[in-house]
Protein backbone atom coordinates (compact mmCIF):
# COMPACT_ATOMS: atom_id res chain seq x y z
CA UNK A 1 0.00 0.00 0.00
CA UNK A 2 1.76 3.21 -1.22
CA UNK A 3 1.88 6.36 0.80
CA UNK A 4 -0.76 8.44 -1.61
CA UNK A 5 -3.37 5.32 -1.03
CA UNK A 6 -3.02 5.41 2.58
CA UNK A 7 -4.02 8.91 2.77
CA UNK A 8 -7.15 8.51 0.56
CA UNK A 9 -8.15 5.66 2.82
CA UNK A 10 -7.41 7.55 5.71
CA UNK A 11 -9.35 10.27 4.22
CA UNK A 12 -12.30 8.45 3.09
CA UNK A 13 -12.33 7.20 6.72
CA UNK A 14 -12.61 9.81 8.19
CA UNK A 15 -15.27 11.25 6.25
CA UNK A 16 -17.50 8.30 6.56
CA UNK A 17 -17.21 8.70 10.35
CA UNK A 18 -18.29 12.45 10.16
CA UNK A 19 -20.90 11.37 7.63
CA UNK A 20 -22.20 8.77 10.15
CA UNK A 21 -21.79 11.42 13.21
CA UNK A 22 -24.32 14.10 11.35
CA UNK A 23 -25.99 11.25 9.30
CA UNK A 24 -29.35 12.42 11.40
CA UNK A 25 -29.12 16.22 10.64
CA UNK A 26 -28.40 15.10 6.93
CA UNK A 27 -31.75 13.07 6.82
CA UNK A 28 -33.55 16.07 8.52
CA UNK A 29 -32.46 18.35 6.10
CA UNK A 30 -33.11 16.33 3.02
CA UNK A 31 -36.72 15.83 4.67
CA UNK A 32 -36.98 19.59 4.96
CA UNK A 33 -35.52 20.22 1.08
CA UNK A 34 -38.14 17.49 -0.35
CA UNK A 35 -35.65 15.46 -1.74
CA UNK A 36 -37.01 12.14 -0.01
CA UNK A 37 -40.54 12.62 -1.13
CA UNK A 38 -39.36 13.62 -4.67
CA UNK A 39 -36.93 10.25 -4.69
CA UNK A 40 -40.11 8.36 -3.50
CA UNK A 41 -42.45 8.98 -6.25
CA UNK A 42 -39.84 8.53 -8.55
CA UNK A 43 -39.37 4.94 -6.85
CA UNK A 44 -42.94 4.20 -6.96
CA UNK A 45 -43.77 5.43 -10.66
CA UNK A 46 -40.34 4.93 -12.51
CA UNK A 47 -38.28 2.36 -10.92
CA UNK A 48 -41.01 -0.72 -10.68
CA UNK A 49 -39.84 -4.13 -10.78
CA UNK A 50 -40.80 -4.39 -14.64
CA UNK A 51 -38.28 -1.74 -15.25
CA UNK A 52 -35.44 -2.95 -12.80
CA UNK A 53 -36.07 -6.37 -14.78
CA UNK A 54 -35.98 -4.79 -18.23
CA UNK A 55 -32.79 -2.77 -17.53
CA UNK A 56 -30.78 -5.93 -16.15
CA UNK A 57 -31.72 -7.72 -19.49
CA UNK A 58 -30.80 -5.45 -21.58
CA UNK A 59 -27.38 -5.23 -19.42
CA UNK A 60 -27.00 -9.05 -19.93
CA UNK A 61 -28.21 -9.14 -23.80
CA UNK A 62 -25.72 -6.07 -24.69
CA UNK A 63 -22.83 -8.24 -23.04
CA UNK A 64 -22.65 -6.10 -19.76
CA UNK A 65 -21.29 -3.75 -18.23
CA UNK A 66 -17.14 -3.45 -18.85
CA UNK A 67 -16.66 -3.84 -15.16
CA UNK A 68 -18.43 -7.05 -15.00
CA UNK A 69 -16.77 -8.57 -18.01
CA UNK A 70 -13.62 -7.29 -16.92
CA UNK A 71 -13.86 -9.22 -13.66
CA UNK A 72 -14.89 -12.29 -15.38
CA UNK A 73 -11.71 -12.20 -17.57
CA UNK A 74 -9.95 -11.74 -14.27
CA UNK A 75 -10.74 -14.77 -12.32
CA UNK A 76 -10.61 -17.39 -15.42
CA UNK A 77 -8.62 -20.49 -14.81
CA UNK A 78 -6.30 -21.67 -17.35
CA UNK A 79 -8.03 -25.12 -19.20
CA UNK A 80 -4.21 -27.39 -18.75
CA UNK A 81 -3.31 -26.85 -15.67
CA UNK A 82 -5.99 -25.08 -13.84
CA UNK A 83 -3.98 -22.26 -12.60
CA UNK A 84 -5.93 -19.35 -12.06
CA UNK A 85 -4.98 -16.54 -14.24
CA UNK A 86 -4.78 -12.76 -12.68
CA UNK A 87 -2.88 -10.82 -15.77
CA UNK A 88 -5.26 -9.80 -18.62
CA UNK A 89 -2.22 -11.78 -20.86
CA UNK A 90 -2.88 -14.29 -23.47
CA UNK A 91 -0.94 -16.66 -22.30
CA UNK A 92 -1.13 -18.68 -18.92
CA UNK A 93 1.75 -17.95 -16.61
CA UNK A 94 1.72 -21.32 -15.51
CA UNK A 95 2.60 -23.66 -18.37
CA UNK A 96 2.44 -20.98 -21.61
CA UNK A 97 -0.56 -22.30 -23.05
CA UNK A 98 -2.55 -19.17 -25.08
CA UNK A 99 -6.08 -18.88 -23.57
CA UNK A 100 -8.85 -19.67 -25.70
CA UNK A 101 -10.81 -16.19 -25.08
CA UNK A 102 -7.69 -14.22 -24.96
ZN1 LIG B 1 -1.85 -23.05 -17.66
Amino acid sequence: MTPGLKKIVLLAILAVVVFLANARSVVEWLDQAGVIVWAQHVRSEYVTGTAITVILAMLFLLGGPPIIARCARIFRRCPVCGQKSLSEGRYCGACGRRSPHG
